[in-house]
C-alpha cells in the first residue's frame, strides 16, 4: 500500500512465474523450457548481429519475421504480429478485443495469466468448469460473452482439443474474438493456423520459448486476418514501438527458418514424454494424455506439495500449483532423458519411504 500507488495498482494480483534459482546443477522442471539449446542457426545470426548497427532502433513493423513466420503457414506478414513474448501479445490481444462489457470466457484450469490480464484492463470474466476428465467441453462456451481464451494444448493439463473442436468453438462465438494460445502446440497438437483465412474471429498465438527454446529471448507471435492484427498494432504502437530488439528479430527470423532443428528437437521431447509417461504410471501416478512438453500427473495416495517438496530436497523442481481443482496435481516439465530417470528415482525412493 502506497499513497503513491494509482488506485488500480492497490487491486492487481499479478502473476507469479515459476521460479528460476540460481543455484547450479538443479533438475530444473518446473517451468517448462526446453532442455535442449536454441537452434544453432539463431544463435549464429545473433552473434553476427553484435555490432555496431546496435546503435539503431529495431525495425517497428518487425517485417522479415513477420514474413518467414507467416511462409511457414501460407500467411502472408499482414495476418501475423509479433511481440516480447506470447504474454505481451495475450496482453494487447485482451485489451484489443475483449473489453465489450460481458465476461471474457476460459475454462478454471488453465494458464493463470489470464485472470490476471482481466484485473489488470477491468474486464470481468467467467471460468467455465473442465469436465471430470480435465477436458474442455467446447459447448460450455455459448451464449453472450466478450470473448473465449484457449490454450490448445491446454496448460497444466497438457490435454489438446482437435480442429473440429476449434471449428465448432468458432462457430459458437462468430461475433467474438476466439483466442487460442498455441504456446505447445509443436509438441502434439495440431494447430489452428490453417483455420485463419475461414474464420475472422480467430485468433492464434504462439511462442518461441517452449518448442524453439529461446525463452531467455522473449518473442511471441499471432496469426490472424488483417482487421484483427491491425488492432493490435494500434494497442502496441500506443504502448511501444519496438518491443523486439534486434538480436531478438535476427534470433527469431532465424529460428522460424529452421525447421529441420525444430522436428529433432520436439522429437526427442516426445520420445522422452512416452517413456516417464511409463514410468510415472508404473510408480502409480495418473498422468493426463499430454500433447504438451510437460506432463500433469497425480497420486491416488500421496499428497502432490508434500511430493514436490521432498523433490526439492534432491534438487529436482517442479511445479505444484495451489487451488481447489490443481492442489492434488503436479506439472513436470519433460527434461532431458538423463533428466526424467533422475526424477523416476527420486520419486521411487520418496514412495518407498513410509512417512
Ligand atoms: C509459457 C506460456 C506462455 C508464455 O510464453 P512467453 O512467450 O514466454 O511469454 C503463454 N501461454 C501459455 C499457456 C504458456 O504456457
Amino acid at each position: 500500500m502506497s499513497r503513491f500507488w494509482s488506485p488500480l495498482v492497490h487491486t492487481l494480483t499479478p502473476y507469479v512465474p515459476g521460479e528460476q534459482p540460481r543455484l547450479a546443477d538443479l533438475v530444473k522442471l518446473n517451468t517448462n523450457e526446453s532442455p535442449y539449446g536454441p537452434s544453432p542457426r539463431a544463435l549464429a545470426a545473433m552473434h553476427a548481429a553484435v555490432d555496431d548497427s546496435l546503435r539503431l532502433y529495431p525495425d517497428p513493423q518487425a517485417l522479415d519475421l513477420r514474413t518467414a513466420l507467416g511462409k511457414r503457414v501460407g500467411l502472408s506478414a499482414e495476418c501475423v504480429f509479433v511481440g516480447n513474448g506470447s504474454d505481451e501479445v495475450l496482453a494487447h490481444a485482451f485489451q484489443a478485443f475483449f473489453a465489450h462489457g460481458a465476461p471474457v470466457l476460459f475454462a478454471d484450469v488453465t494458464y493463470s495469466f489470464y485472470t490476471v490480464y482481466c484485473g489488470l484492463y477491468g474486464l470481468p470474466y467467467r471460468q467455465v468448469p473442465l469436465d471430470g476428465a480435465m477436458r474442455v467441453v467446447v459447448e460450455d462456451y455459448a451464449g453472450p460473452c466478450s470473448g473465449v481464451v484457449l490454450a490448445n494444448p491446454n496448460a497444466p493439463t497438457g490435454i489438446a482439443l482437435g480442429l473440429d473442436d476449434i471449428r465448432r468453438l468458432l462457430a459458437l462465438q462468430p461475433d467474438r474474438v476466439v483466442l487460442v494460445d498455441e504456446a505447445y502446440v509443436d509438441f502434439g497438437a495440431q494447430s489452428a493456423a490453417s483455420l485463419v483465412a475461414e474464420y475472422p474471429n480467430l485468433l492464434v498465438v504462439q511462442t518461441f520459448s517452449k518448442s524453439r527454446a529461446l525463452a531467455g529471448l522473449r518473442v511471441g507471435f499471432a496469426f490472424g486476418q488483417p482487421e484483427l492484427i491491425e488492432a493490435l498494432t494500434r494497442v502496441k504502437d500506443s504502448f511501444n514501438s519496438y518491443p523486439l530488439d534486434r538480436l531478438a528479430l535476427v534470433g527469431a527470423t532465424a529460428a522460424a527458418e529452421d525447421e529441420e532443428w525444430l522436428t529433432l528437437s520436439v522429437g526427442r521431447v516426445i520420445h522422452s514424454r512416452a517413456t516417464l509417461t511409463e514410468g510415472l504410471e508404473s510408480l502409480g501416478f495418473e498422468v493426463l494424455p499430454s500433447a504438451a512438453n510437460f506432463v500433469y500427473m497425480r497420486h491416488p495416495d500421496r499428497d502432490a506439495a508434500d511430493i514436490a517438496a521432498r523433490l526439492r530436497e534432491q534438487a529436482i523442481i517442479v511445479r505444484h500449483l495451489k487451488g481447489e481443482r490443481t492442489a492434488a496435481w503436479l506439472r513436470v516439465t519433460i527434461g532431458t532423458d538423463a533428466q526424467c530417470q533422475t526424477l523416476l528415482a527420486a520419486l521411487r525412493d520418496i514412495l518407498h519411504r513410509n512417512t
